[in-house]
């Protein structure tokens, strides 16, 4: 079972921090009644059991229980021991629910946008504090429980582990991409049913055999010492001969066979296409290219590089309304602003996502705005998105 071990080592470590959110929570979930019997086991206090017996429900898995004293456990027998990490793990697995069911009425609610957030991801790992790969953990297992109610119990009793809804969750996002199909409810119920008690590898062999597609490997990325970052990423076939193609067209620019400085090159292009600003290329003398990847990783769903998108092609083809910034005004205050400056209005957290950016305006055209720098923003999509739905009064 390396497979569920993994996960309890990260949750565990996860439950001593939000043990002390427990209470804050108690009123807005029902299911969070065993906050109420939550205790704390001192160093006094030599009786693992103790608490269990004061409980006439015997319902051990309710309780929250923190030893305090390492040498406590050192006391207890083997086979207290084995009860213990047992228990343990129910509770985890029962907390691990309340804190999807949380997450998915944070994503219904686009909490994260008003807060200044550009993600759920972005706000999960930054304002949370999850690691990447825990926040997007969580988030595929969340957006699989809105449309499987059942997975709840399923994850609650260990039957499936939350990487298994991950996986379910990368291959439909996989066969969306590259099928422009969605996979259905249905079809993800009938795949979640067969995975119940498998490993991690027997998993990826049933999801994989089950969409008719490759073993889908994850993408790795580890930040080293010095800043650098370690990336690994699987290609399929197709994408593979595209890149050395590419490469070997641009062989008189990049003469080095190097990935990341052909990587490097082309994000400088890029850079300087949409935005003007050139940045000066050393092949081999920089990690930038591979960094700028990093966020390809975290914006699973926004893979393309970067979008510059005029906000006001809704508005151009109205009557009166004078078109949208010129290239110079896009240019110039994308050179001042290189990330969305959308704020938070009680906490002034500003988002700062480099992603999907777009030149808004402050005062829109239709409500008397005009297309003077002065009246220029740099928006991400979503929170343009959000300004837009509130000046509309949509929800
Ligand atoms: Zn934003």
């Amino acid at each position: 079972m390396e497979f569920s071990s993994a996960i309890l080592i990260e949750t565990m470590k996860e439950c001593s921090s939000t043990n002390t959110n427990l209470n804050t929570n108690a009123n807005t979930n029902t299911n969070l009644n065993t906050n109420a019997n939550s205790k704390v086991i001192s160093n006094t206090n030599t009786n693992m059991y103790s608490n269990t017996n004061t409980n006439t429900n015997m319902n051990m898995n309710m309780n929250i229980i923190v030893i305090e004293n390492a040498n406590e456990l050192r006391k207890l027998k083997n086979s207290e021991l084995d009860f213990r990490i047992k228990s343990l793990a129910r509770q985890e697995r029962e907390l691990l629910t309340q804190v999807l069911h949380v997450i998915k009425e944070i994503d219904n609610r686009r909490l994260y946008l008003e807060m200044g957030y550009s993600s759920l991801f972005a706000y999960l790992s930054e304002s949370v504090g999850y690691s990447p790969a825990s926040a997007q953990r969580r988030i595929d297992a969340a957006r699989l429980l809105n449309e499987i109610p059942s997975l709840s119990e399923k994850i609650e009793s260990g039957e499936i582990h939350l990487t298994q809804a991950c996986m379910i969750q990368m291959a439909a996002r996989e066969i969306k991409r590259t099928r422009q199909i969605n996979v259905s409810t249905d079809d993800k119920i009938d795949l979640l049913s067969s995975l119940s008690g498998k490993n991690q590898r027997d998993t990826e062999k049933q999801v994989a055999q089950y969409f008719d597609m490759p073993v889908m490997q994850k993408t790795i990325e580890k930040t080293q010492a010095d800043d650098s970052v370690r990336l690994e990423i699987t290609l399929t076939k197709s994408q593979y001969d595209k890149l050395k193609q590419a490469q070997a067209l641009v062989s008189h620019a990049v003469p080095i066979n190097q990935i990341t400085d052909f990587i490097e090159y082309v994000s400088d292009k890029v850079i300087k296409q949409k935005t003007g600003t050139k940045n000066k290329t050393i092949f081999g003398a920089s990690s930038a290219a591979v960094v700028a990847c990093k966020d390809l990783r975290n914006s699973k769903t926004e893979i393309n590089l970067t979008t510059l998108v005029d906000s006001t092609h809704q508005t151009n083809s109205m009557p009166n309304i004078p078109k949208g910034f010129s290239s110079k005004i896009k240019k110039e205050i994308l050179s001042r602003h290189s990330s969305c400056q959308y704020r938070d209005p009680k906490t002034h957290k500003l988002c700062g996502s480099n992603w999907f950016l777009q030149v808004d305006h402050k005062h829109s055209l239709w409500a008397g705005g005009n297309n003077q720098l002065e009246n220029a923003n740099v928006l991400c999509s979503r929170h343009n998105n959000l300004k837009y739905r509130r000046e509309a009064h949509l929800k």
